[in-house]
């Protein structure tokens, strides 16, 4: 069996999703736009899930738009408000964001920018904090929308989202938050955003699918057009994929609720980690930081970074499905946008492995990733 510590990446399906998915897989298929009964027998299944996603975040269900995830939940955000402050307001011609986005966010800036947007990438700290006097210095009358991850998917470096959406606010700007990692793991309340970001497969939900909240009143354009979602997204219901983020929702919360932030053995790891590799250090140690990641970055006794894609490979033969930085960017040879964005070299972002935990994780499971390291670092410290 894999040990399996890439739940920042995605999450296996909690037994109760997957048991409240299959029958709207198979018996209960209809279409929630049908008049007939198993047409509003559907109808009222979405209904019910958009309450409990609702739930997890202090909304209301009539503000959430469900989506096909959190990229698209995040390009309807910003490019719904944008094309609506362009015809209402066009001296806000500037938008903000940060250097730690996630590439749903900040490849959607960067094409803003070619179309003419005046772009404001925060940098952060060596702990990849952004600094609110640096969001208080650039954001004026003419921002239209600050973006804000709330919790960094590398580092789970949490953000300083409330303070930035009071900056925001203060000068008329939007403000939305990409709260994708951090819901289900840290309390997250939509009350300080006009638009917040959810998905679904990093809660134990199915992927494909995912949530925007809408403050009421917050400028609003569909991205794809159709009569569903009240008109304000397009398409369908994917309703096995909207129950089961339902169902992963209100498990996420009741899981919370009875278990308060201690459960993920994330200290457990990351102290064994450190006792067994001298020279190892955490990146964002010095932030709060969500309850399930630790990113470390691994030297040699004289400090030299070590390659920890070798460490990733070996790991991975043992058994232990680790990451190096974001799903998406291993492969590519880029050294992490995050880690050098906290002032990391590429050899020291390239020597940094994220281990991210989920609610199925065990005592067992941590210590047998840590009996693993002392023959690891002999091998690739020593070699
Ligand atoms: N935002 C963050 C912080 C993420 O970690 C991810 C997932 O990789 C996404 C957005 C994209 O989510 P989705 O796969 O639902 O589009």
């Amino acid at each position: 069996m894999t040990i399996y510590l890439d739940n920042n990446a995605t999450t296996a399906l909690a037994p109760e999703v997957r048991e409240a998915i299959l029958p709207h897989l198979f018996g209960e298929f209809a279409n929630p736009s049908s008049p007939h009964g198993p047409g509003m027998a559907a109808r009222r299944a979405v209904g019910e899930a958009r309450a409990q996603i609702a739930a997890l975040i202090g909304a209301k269900p009539a503000d959430l738009v469900m989506t096909g995830g959190a990229t698209e939940a995040t390009h309807t955000a910003i490019l719904g408000a944008l094309r609506t402050l362009e015809e209402t307001e066009h001296t806000r011609s500037h938008i903000v964001t940060t250097a730690v986005e996630h590439p749903a966010t900040l490849a959607l800036f960067e094409d803003l920018r070619q179309q003419g947007w005046r772009v404001t990438i925060l940098p952060v700290d060596a702990d990849g904090v952004p600094s609110l006097a640096a969001l208080g210095a650039v954001v004026t009358e003419r921002t239209a929308l600050v973006s804000m991850m709330w919790a960094n998917n590398e580092t789970g470096v949490l953000m300083p989202v409330a303070g930035a959406s009071a900056i925001a606010h203060a000068h008329g700007a939007l403000f939305h938050t990409d709260a994708v990692q951090a819901a289900g793991r840290v309390p997250v309340d939509c009350g300080i955003a006009d638009y917040l970001t959810l998905s679904a497969h990093k809660m134990h939900g199915p992927k494909g699918i995912g949530a925007l909240y809408v403050r009421k009143g917050a400028p609003f354009r569909p991205l794809i057009h159709g009569h569903q979602e009240r008109r304000r997204r397009g398409g369908t219901e994917n309703v096995p994929g909207i129950v089961g983020f339902g169902a992963a929702a209100s498990l996420a919360d009741l899981w919370m609720d009875e278990n308060g932030l201690t459960v993920f053995l994330r200290d457990r790891l990351e102290s064994g980690v450190l006792a067994r590799w001298p020279g190892a250090r955490v990146n964002g140690a010095g932030a709060a930081r969500l309850p399930n990641t630790t990113n470390i970055r691994f030297s040699d006794a004289k400090g030299r970074p070590v390659d920890a894609e070798e460490l990733l490979i070996r790991l991975d033969r043992a058994g232990i499905a680790v990451s190096m930085g974001a799903a998406c960017s291993s492969g590519g040879n880029e050294p992490s946008h995050v880690l050098t964005a906290m002032g990391l070299t590429g050899a020291e972002a390239a020597a940094s492995l994220r281990f991210s935990l989920s609610r199925y994780t065990t005592a067992a499971e941590v210590d047998a990733v840590l009996s693993e390291l002392p023959a690891l670092h002999a091998r690739l410290v020593t070699a």
